[in-house]
């Protein structure tokens, strides 16, 4: 198990799907080739070959006052994905989440960066054919613009993660839209980082003078230090998001602010180190 801490605050990683390769959908510009020039990106974060590494997980973040999850993966059952291995899942996530000493029953906060597929499919669960939330003593906590968009622009598999995942929520009376810089908690904040998606937003974590964020897909991949410039074939404007990349890489690198990636593998996490013009590596925590 992979847990972080910052002052007063765990982070747990619970992993549901990790993959080598076929990341050409996720970064076109990530050509074995290329990769390969980023040397330190082996082992943890791609192959020798240059096939790069990449998980879908979530966080489950511990506060003195609350239980959070952040993004919940793709879910069991779901169908309708963009990605033929995202449907009709059967995995142990829900289990692993339990044994990781996070029920959730006792979930008391879902937060979502984005609304993608692969970033709130455990917010619900299917029980006797009906979709039912997985977390139900839970706020679920949504930037009002992501969810506005998101609602309104239904390509990409949307439309069924608001069907099977998110209207379910709704009627059950358990959704928030919020500003997307809402404080969450005293240590908890929400801070906009547009591009992938218009309201798309990271997670900042602040307790006793540590800091750490929590990223979503501002960034997929820890290659992206090394070339801020590689954009996602998903985003919804690569330029915004390409822009988001460097002024909040930047920022990192000057606050000493541990970078926590959503589909980042391995040790998933570390700081971010100046390394030439704009351009930056990972120091792995591992
Ligand atoms: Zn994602």
């Amino acid at each position: 198990m992979t847990t972080f801490t910052i002052g007063d605050v765990t982070i747990t990683k619970i992993t549901e799907l990790e993959a080598t390769g076929d990341t050409e959908l996720m970064l076109p510009d990530a050509t074995p080739q290329a990769v390969r020039q980023v040397t330190w990106l082996h082992p943890h974060y791609a192959t020798e070959d240059g096939l790069l590494k990449t998980s879908i997980h979530a966080f489950a973040v511990v506060t003195p006052t609350r239980r959070i999850i952040v993004d919940t993966g793709l879910g069991n059952h779901k169908m309708g994905r963009p990605v033929p291995a995202w449907n009709g899942m059967t995995g142990t996530f829900l289990q692993d989440l339990t044994d990781a000493g996070f029920p959730p029953d006792g979930i008391d906060t879902v937060l979502c960066t984005h609304l993608h597929v692969d970033h709130a499919g455990w917010d619900t669960r299917l029980v006797h054919g009906q979709w039912v939330p997985t977390f139900p003593n839970a706020r679920h906590v949504f930037a009002r613009t992501e969810f506005e968009h998101a609602e309104a622009a239904p390509g990409h598999g949307t439309a069924e993660l608001f069907a099977d995942s998110v209207t379910p929520l709704v009627q059950a009376g358990l959704v928030d839209l919020v500003p997307a810089n809402e404080q969450v908690t005293p240590e908890i904040q929400m801070v906009p980082t547009p591009g992938h998606t218009p309201g798309h937003v990271s997670i900042l974590i602040e307790s006793r003078g540590e800091r750490a964020l929590i990223t979503g897909d501002f960034i997929h991949h820890p290659v992206q230090l090394a070339r801020p410039s590689w954009t996602s074939a998903g985003d919804h404007d690569p330029g915004r998001a390409a822009t988001t990349r460097r002024v909040v890489l930047e920022e990192l690198a000057r606050t000493r602010t541990l970078l926590i990636g959503t589909h980042f593998p391995g040790p998933t996490a570390g700081y971010v180190i100046p390394d030439g013009d704009d351009t930056y590596r990972l120091q792995s925590l591992a």
